[in-house]
C-alpha cells in the first residue's frame, strides 16, 4: 500500500517548515527507492504499528514530500520519523540498495532543529542527553540507585504501579540493571600486558553504560584480548562514543563527543581500537561521516574509524591462541541474539557464532526472526515504550522457544531490554556477553544455568 495523496495533504501546512538547507536528506537517495515494499516485512515499527507511514517506504515518501514542499515538518509527520528504531534492517533487505541509514541520519537533525518538542518530550530528552553520555555524571548516581534497590523502594515503587503515570520514566526505571558498586572504582589499569608473546597492541573503548552497569564485560574483554596475545591500552580520558546523541539527531553533541574520543586516542600507536558494544561500534565506525565537514577533524575521524573493530570481528580476524575449556560438565545449548547495529549496521553475524562454536560443548540455536530488533535501539525503549515493549516481548518469546539454556548478547541495550522482558514473563535464564563466555572458557570457569 502506498501513502495516499490525502494522507500527505493532511500533513501539509504551508505556514510550517520543511527541511532547512543544512544537509537535508539527499534527493538522489530518496529517488533510489522504487517503492517495491520488500523492506516492509522486516521493519519492526511497521510490524507493530501496521501503518505505511511507519515503514521505511512510507518514511521515504514523507521525506520526498517534505523536500518538495508538499508536506511540512509537523508534530504529525515527526512522529513517523520518531517511530523508526534506526535498526537498519531495511538497509539489509532492500534489493535496490537504498541507503535508508543516510536518509534517516540526515532527517533526524532536521527534526531536532525545526520541529519544537512538547514539554514532556523535551524534559525526557534533556534528561537522557545530559546524563547517559557522561560517565562522570552517571557515576555519582550509582550509590543512590543502589540504595533504591537495596532498601526495597524499587520493589515498592514497582508494586504500586506509580510510574505508570509517567510511562517514559517508568520505561527508564524498568530497565535499570542490578547496581554493582564495584564499578565506582576504576579497576582497569592504563596498560595491560599481553600474556605470552605479544602479537598486537590494541586500544579498548569502555563505553558509558557498559563501564558503569556492565563493568564485568569490559574486564572479561580485556582478559580475552590479553590471553590472546594483545597488549591493551585504555586511555582514561575517553568519554562517550557519541552513539546516543548521534542516533537521535543531536548533531552538535555527537560531533563534540566524537572529537573528544579521537583526542583521547591521539598519538597512541595501536593496531586496532576495540569495542565490545554493538551500538557504540557502529557509531565509532561512522566518525568519518559525523565529522566529514570538519576541516580539523575530518581526516583524523576517517583514520580513527578505520582502526575501530568490534571485538568479535577482531578476534576472528587474528585467530584465538588461548586454549578453551567447556563451560559446563556436558553440552551447553545457547542462543546468540543479534544486535541490529552489529548485524545490519556492521554486517557482523558470523564472527560471534564462530567464536561461540569454538567453545567445547557449545551447541548454538537460532531463533525465529533473528534479524528483528528487540526494541531497545539505544534510547528508543525509553522514548517509545509501547512499541519497544511489544518487540521486547516477541524477541524474548523467540529466544525462549529455541529451548536454549543461556542467551548470549553483545550489546548492553539489548541485554537490558531482554532481561526486562524475561522478568516480565517470569523466566529465569542466564544472559551473558560472548566475551564473558570466552573469558570463562579460557579460565576454566563453569557457567551457572
Ligand atoms: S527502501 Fe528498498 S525495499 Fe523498501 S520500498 Fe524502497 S526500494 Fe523497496
Ligand atoms: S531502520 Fe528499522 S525501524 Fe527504521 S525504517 Fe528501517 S527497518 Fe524500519
Amino acid at each position: 500500500m502506498q501513502v495516499s495523496e490525502k494522507e500527505l495533504n493532511q500533513e501539509f501546512d504551508k505556514n510550517l517548515k520543511g527541511f532547512d538547507s543544512k544537509n537535508p536528506p539527499k534527493q538522489e537517495l530518496i529517488d533510489s527507492c522504487v517503492h517495491c515494499g520488500f523492506c516492509l516485512s522486516t521493519c519492526p515499527s511497521y510490524r507493530v504499528i501496521g501503518k505505511e507511514m511507519d515503514s521505511p517506504r512510507g518514511r521515504i515518501y514523507l521525506m520526498d514530500a517534505i523536500s518538495k514542499g508538499e508536506a511540512a515538518l509537523t508534530a504529525a509527520t515527526t512522529q513517523h520519523f520518531d517511530s523508526c528504531l534506526g535498526c537498519l534492517a531495511c538497509v539489509t533487505t532492500c534489493p535496490s540498495g537504498v541507503q535508508y541509514d543516510k536518509l534517516i541520519t540526515a532527517t533526524r537533525p532536521q527534526v531536532e532543529r525545526n520541529q519544537p518538542r512538547n514539554l514532556g518530550d523535551k524534559l525526557i530528552r534533556t534528561l537522557i542527553f545530559n546524563l547517559f553520555p557522561y560517565p562522570n555524571r552517571l557515576r555519582p548516581l550509582l550509590y543512590p540507585l543502589w540504595l533504591y534497590q537495596k532498601s526495597g523502594l524499587q520493589q515498592l515503587t514497582r508494586a504500586t504501579g506509580l510510574l505508570k503515570l509517567f510511562p517514559r520514566l517508568g520505561a527508564m526505571e524498568s530497565i535499570l540493571p542490578q547496581i554493582n558498586l564495584n564499578a565506582l572504582q576504576e579497576q582497569l589499569p592504563d596498560i595491560i600486558p599481553a600474556q605470552g608473546e605479544k602479537r598486537y597492541r590494541v586500544g579498548v573503548i569502555l563505553g558509558c553504560v557498559q563501564r558503569l552497569f556492565f563493568s564485568p564485560v569490559n574486564e572479561a574483554t580485556v582478559r580475552v584480548l590479553t590471553a590472546n596475545g594483545c597488549e591493551v591500552v585504555i586511555p582514561k580520558s575517553q568519554g562517550c562514543c557519541a552513539a546516543l546523541p548521534a542516533h537521535q539527531g543531536q548533531e552538535n553533541q555527537a560531533q563534540t563527543l566524537a572529537k573528544q574520543m579521537i583526542d583521547s586516542f591521539a598519538g597512541i600507536d595501536l593496531d586496532a581500537i576495540i569495542i565490545n558494544a554493538a551500538g557504540c561500534g557502529h557509531t565509532l565506525k561512522e566518525y568519518g561521516h559525523i565529522l566529514e565537514d570538519d576541516p580539523e577533524y575530518g581526516e583524523k575521524a576517517k583514520e580513527f574509524s578505520g582502526k575501530v573493530k568490534d571485538v568479535q570481528e577482531f578476534l576472528v580476524a587474528v585467530g584465538l591462541t588461548a586454549k578453551l575449556s567447556p563451560l559446563t560438565g556436558g553440552e551447553l545449548t545457547l542462543v546468540y541474539q543479534d544486535a541490529c547495529h552489529l548485524l545490519h549496521g556492521q554486517k557482523i553475524s558470523l564472527q560471534p557464532r564462530q567464536l561461540l562454536r569454538k567453545i567445547p560443548g557449545v551447541k548454538l540455536k537460532e531463533p525465529v526472526d533473528a534479524a528483528l530488533c528487540c526494541g531497545s535501539a539505544g534510547v528508543y525503549n525509553m522514548l517509545q515504550p509501547a512499541v519497544a515493549d511489544e518487540l521486547g516481548q516477541q524477541k524474548v518469546e523467540n529466544l525462549l522457544n529455541t529451548g536454549a539454556e543461556l542467551i548470549a548478547s553483545a550489546n548492553p541495550g539489548c541485554s537490558l531490554q531482554i532481561k526486562k522482558h524475561l522478568e516480565l514473563q517470569g523466566k529465569q535464564i542466564t544472559l551473558m556477553h560472548p566475551m564473558e563466555l570466552l573469558d570463562y572458557s579460557i579460565r576454566g570457569i563453569q557457567v551457572k544455568v
